[in-house]
């Protein structure tokens, strides 16, 4: 039986697309657990030591003339000038929850404390987030109440602080972290992003940042300008992996399977091979290492302004994914996770939709609870 609220397929675990893959004779894929010794990180001295509150400076001072992501809007944020991606000075959250349905190691038993961010850098036609990234769905917060939100998740039992859309938010996001480690947070935290990060920025994460968890959404600049509205996706996407993979490798997990440290690259497997896949597998090969734990999805769903586009106005055939899925074992790779792709033709059972209180139908009753 696949359990509603996990739609991945944990290495060689139950359920159907396990069963496909196997008649296949494709699924090697594996947990390791590491039993390393994570000692609580003293981040007090290690924030002395690496110059933190400067970086935070640093970073405020570039809003002045935003180019916190590859759009250079050259903005000033600070005066509340907008750019390509709307955002002002002060951060803005759509919800914050324990989130259930992201890969076994993130989600791990008590749910990853997920901070959803409005706005974004990236405007993709299918965007499954399209009421908080396009539509501006949420509420303007002060830097103090984001480390509250940080804090409380960590309090309620969640494994790791999960920032939804950072990239935009870069700055906010160090200004309250570094608030909420003085107060004690000691959760690992998850940059969770759609990949279209400026390299030399995610460089001044360095530190900060435990687990990177990026999109490789594509391997032609020209789908991304397309699908997506951002110029040279595929140079600042593979600079940003190489630098986030510098700085915390492979994916490092505790004895009970959750992460604490690493790299994690999502793929998310468009139709008619918008997404480039297989270039991006051997990418991440090449460049960075088949170690890697790799996240390949199969739940793109036309939504939002898909269905203006006939070539993406469509779910994905179950050997369109499969073949992505061979060709990455075929490469070497051994780490990651798959997706129950018949689980997922559920409809829009996960999609999310942040103007309810249960953002994810999946969910019981309880999704919004920790903003109130
Ligand atoms: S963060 Fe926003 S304003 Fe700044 S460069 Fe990127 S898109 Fe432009």
């Amino acid at each position: 039986m696949v359990k509603r609220n996990s739609i991945y397929i944990q290495g060689i675990i139950h359920g159907r697309i396990v069963k496909i893959l196997k008649k296949h004779n494709t699924i090697k894929f594996r947990i390791t657990l590491q039993n390393l010794n994570f000692k609580k990180q003293k981040w007090l001295q290690k924030m002395k030591k690496l110059g933190f509150e400067e970086i935070e400076e640093i970073l405020d001072r570039i809003l002045q003339k935003c180019v916190i992501c590859p759009h250079k809007c050259r903005v000033n944020r600070k005066e509340g000038e907008k750019g390509f991606c709307k955002a002002g000075y002060k951060p803005v959250i759509s919800s914050a929850m324990p989130h259930h349905g992201e890969e076994p190691p993130i989600s791990g038993s008590r749910g990853s404390g997920t901070i959803f961010f409005t706005y974004c850098n990236m405007k993709c036609v299918y965007c499954q987030n399209y009421q908080i990234s396009q539509e501006y769905e949420g509420e303007e917060t002060s830097i103090f109440s984001l480390a509250d939100i940080m804090l409380r998740l960590q309090s309620i039992g969640c494994h790791n602080i999960n920032l939804v859309s950072p990239t935009i938010w870069i700055p906010q996001i160090v200004k309250a972290l570094l608030i909420a480690r003085k107060r004690g947070l000691s959760v690992p935290i998850v940059y969770n992003t759609g990949g279209y990060d400026s390299p030399q920025i995610i460089k001044m994460l360095d530190g900060l940042i435990d687990i990177y968890m990026p999109d490789a959404r594509y391997s032609s600049n020209i789908m991304a300008e397309k699908y997506s509205m951002v110029k040279d996706y595929v140079k600042y996407n593979r600079e940003s992996l190489k630098e986030m993979y510098r700085q915390v490798e492979g994916l490092k997990l505790d004895e009970n399977g959750v992460a604490k440290k690493g790299l994690l690259i999502r793929l998310l497997v468009m139709p008619d091979n918008i997404s480039g896949t297989k270039e991006t597998l051997n990418f991440i090969k090449n460049e960075l290492s088949t170690d890697v734990y790799l996240s390949i999805m199969a739940q793109y769903y036309p939504i939002y302004k898909a269905k203006n586009y006939p070539e993406l106005n469509r779910r994905l055939k179950v050997q369109e994914y499969l073949e992505i899925v061979n060709y990455a074992e075929k490469l070497g790779f051994s780490y990651g996770w798959t997706q129950d792709y018949i689980g997922l033709n559920s409809e829009d059972l996960f999609i999310p939709d942040f103007r309810k209180r249960k953002v994810f139908k999946y969910y019981e009753d309880k999704s919004k609870a920790d903003m109130d």
